[in-house]
């Protein structure tokens, strides 16, 4: 590593000269009016307005920036706004009183309006300074770099070996030419209505064009994740007429490789952006038709593996349905689906052998992490929600005594309850058992011991059906521990 790094840094900067002689092109400053943009003022976030006005009455440049202004020029609301100044994250705090600062590496400042559930956060970032390759390559996520190699890059770090250069102010020219794809660099002034645009952006969007700024190829090295973020824009936008540019997806392929330098939760959190933000059956299109179906991240190998398997293919659905109606998603829900096949045949082997139900699946469970997860091992409150969600899954079969009054008090039943109905929704339980558990959780209790002595009456005949005359006695749990393979008949997996 010590080695390429030193490499890197004769071949690219010799003297730290070199990449000063290779200048890039910091494009053109357009000032694109409403007449040609079209941006409909009302889709623009009153708080974001209120930034952008503080920071120019105090004398900063100030927009909306990235991907809010390419939302709004498409039309869309955008999910959340950004803002982009010339005040440092200092001077934007002291303008704001609830403001902090976050970050080491790449300080930025959070405007907080509102509180509790309801509060929003502007994200203020300070313009920066154009990066050299080998600068860039090195701030943007090796964090296998030690302090001593970063000590090297002179204009990168401190005295202590702190990355300094994501922290170098610069002009906004400079600030537009590092962000990745054109329509995602540009800035929008909600006073004056104008949209500042260096790279052709309005022009990309109007042609429906994903094109990254630059050189792509270039452009990945420095950050591979571009190459994910690339995916998840043709995915977001596809549905528009978007496509990327030719010599923007021509390199993906054989930059894939780097990606293997990108610290393992980088790229973690990626694939759950790639997930979780309402395209998750587009991406996998677009992960298939750009030849990217393996290779990023093993769980997302998986998911697109399984992605047409019915039981997959509606957890994604449902995913995508409820981002479009703003309603939220958590990832343990989405990686519960994907792995619940490999759970579901552990879980039967054990069966098979013998072992009682639950501790079956407890040691299924453990296995699929073992196996599956490992390297995300480090996400505790994700496995362990996981976990709850698969383990509540035989408890659905339990419907007399005071079992459902327990689990639908579980902080997490509803996650539990969701999956449950997905199952049925494929055919892979009893729809009735849906319906019924659907019924006793909105419901009071009255209707709820009607539900229950519902259940009962229905066992109580089937018993007598299966052994006429007889008395249906329940049977004694002592029984069950000892013969957990009847417990099948109950619990459909
Ligand atoms: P979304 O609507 O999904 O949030 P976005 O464009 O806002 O899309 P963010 O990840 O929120 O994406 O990033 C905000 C902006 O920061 C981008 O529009 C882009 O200008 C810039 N950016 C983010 N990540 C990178 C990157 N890896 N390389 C270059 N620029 C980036
Ligand atoms: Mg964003």
């Amino acid at each position: 590593m010590i080695k390429q790094f030193i490499d890197k840094l004769l071949r690219k900067a010799p003297g730290g000269s070199a990449a000063r002689a290779r200048k890039p092109n910091f494009g053109k400053r357009q000032d694109v009016p409403h007449s040609v943009h079209g941006i409909d003022p009302a889709l623009v976030d009153k708080r974001a307005v209120d930034v952008v006005r503080t920071l120019q009455e105090a004398g900063f440049e100030a927009y909306v920036v990235g991907g809010a202004v390419r939302d709004l020029l498409l039309g869309l609301r955008p999910k959340d706004f950004d803002v982009a100044t010339s005040a440092t994250p200092e001077q934007v705090k002291a303008l704001f009183r609830r403001a902090f600062i976050i970050g080491r590496r790449f300080r930025i400042v959070h405007v907080v309006y509102g509180r509790g559930r309801e509060h929003e956060v502007i994200e203020v970032s300070t313009f920066r300074a154009y990066m050299d390759n080998a600068a860039a390559e090195q701030v943007a996520g090796n964090e296998k770099t030690s302090k001593s190699e970063l000590a090297g890059m002179t204009h990168a770090v401190d005295s202590t070996g702190r990355v300094l250069r994501d922290n170098v102010w610069g002009p906004q020219n400079e600030d537009a030419t590092r962000r990745d794809f054109t329509v995602n660099a540009m800035y929008y002034d909600p006073q004056t209505q104008i949209v500042v645009d260096y790279h052709g952006g309005i022009k990309d969007a109007k042609k429906r064009t994903l094109r990254m700024i630059g050189d792509a190829a270039t452009r990945y090295r420095e950050d591979p994740v571009r190459i994910i973020r690339a995916v998840r824009f043709a995915a977001k936008l596809a549905p528009l007429g978007f496509s990327l540019d030719p010599k923007t997806g021509a390199p993906l392929v054989a930059s894939q490789a780097l990606l293997a330098d990108v610290p393992q939760s980088r790229l973690f959190d990626e694939m759950l952006k790639l997930l979780q933000t309402g395209h998750a059956i587009a991406t996998i299109e677009q992960l298939r038709k750009l030849g990217l179906a393996t290779g990023i991240y093993p769980l997302l190998d998986l998911v697109v593996q399984r992605a047409d398997e019915p039981f997959v293919k509606a957890a994604l659905m449902d995913t995508d349905r409820r981002v479009a109606e703003g309603k939220p998603v958590a990832p343990s829900f989405l990686l519960a689906s994907v792995l619940w096949d490999d759970v579901r045949t552990g879980w039967n082997r054990r069966i098979e052998q013998r072992q009682h139900v639950f501790p079956a699946l407890q040691d299924a469970i453990d296995e699929v992490f073992d196996k599956r997860i490992g390297d995300v091992s480090g996400r505790g409150k994700l496995a362990a929600d996981m976990r709850e969600i698969w383990v509540m899954q035989p408890r659905f079969e339990k419907r007399t005594g005071s079992a459902p009054y327990g689990l639908v008090d579980q902080p997490r039943f509803r996650a539990g309850f969701d999956f449950m109905r997905l199952r049925a929704d494929v055919g892979e339980i009893d729809e009735a058992l849906a319906e019924w558990w659907q019924e006793f959780s909105t419901t009071d209790d009255l209707r709820r011991q009607d539900l229950i002595d519902q259940v009962r009456d229905e066992q109580k005949s089937r018993t007598r059906k299966a052994a006429p005359g007889a008395e249906a006695a329940p049977r004694p749990a002592r029984l069950r521990a000892r013969a957990p393979a009847q417990d099948l008949s109950l619990i459909h997996i």
